[in-house]
């Protein structure tokens, strides 16, 4: 398949919920995915015109000894003021919304997967053609953010109070995985919703 446009189907979710072992699993199936958290890194890589942009923007002091961007001291300029981090959101996003859709173009596979933690949280639900939800409890998401990441349970919670309520995230599915099982469990509902993914692109491109 070449040239057509593929079915875009957004995958979101809270910290830790499973969006990246769900991704895995489609990848296995054969569809491309594509990560917007490496599409933010790649956007501000040593020699890019996007970190360029940030040092104008921000100064050296942003730059490690290397040359690459120091995200802790980055952090550091824009915490707690709006105004900064505002200017940072606005290089960056366009950059990596240009980044993800050139990766888009090139998917050549009737659909792509496309990881977006903050998708419902940004209102980028209208930019794809489907939102799929990974959706679990809140303790367990605790649980598992907490052993996979060094944080206590309350700087999970604090992270998770910072993103949208599972009911906002419920309200912009279209798919929702829930994801408390073993991944077993979780397997066949991903071969099935694969499979609905060819035909929903198919039947898309005959419209
Ligand atoms: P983030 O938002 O932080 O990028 P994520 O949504 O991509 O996270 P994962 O990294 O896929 O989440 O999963 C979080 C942790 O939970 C990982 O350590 C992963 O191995 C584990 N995990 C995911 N799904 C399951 C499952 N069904 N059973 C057991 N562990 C799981």
């Amino acid at each position: 398949m070449s040239g057509a446009r593929p079915y875009v189907v957004g995958v979101t979710g809270g910290i830790g919920s499973g969006k990246s072992t769900v991704c895995e699993e489609f990848a296995a199936l054969g569809a491309p995915v594509i990560d917007t958290d490496q599409v933010a890194r790649e956007v501000v890589a040593c020699g890019s015109p996007g970190l360029a942009a940030l040092v104008a923007a921000f100064g050296e002091d942003i730059l490690s000894a290397e040359g690459e961007l120091d995200r802790r001291r980055m952090r550091q300029q824009v915490f707690a003021k709006p105004a900064l981090r505002q200017q940072l959101e606005a290089i960056l996003h366009p950059l990596i919304r240009v980044g993800t859709q050139a990766k888009i173009d090139a998917a050549g596979y009737p659909y792509c997967l496309v990881c977006i933690p903050l998708l419902v949280e940004r209102g980028g639900v209208n930019r794809v053609d489907r939102v799929l939800v990974i959706d679990i409890p809140e303790a367990l998401q605790i649980a598992r953010v907490i052993a996979r990441d060094e944080l206590t349970a309350s700087e999970a919670a604090a992270i998770i109070r910072t993103q949208a309520s599972r009911e906002q995230r419920s309200a912009a599915a279209d798919d929702v995985l829930e994801n408390s099982g073993p991944l077993a469990m979780l397997r066949p509902q991903i071969a099935t919703l694969h499979t609905h993914y060819l035909q929903l692109a198919a039947a898309d491109r005959e419209t």
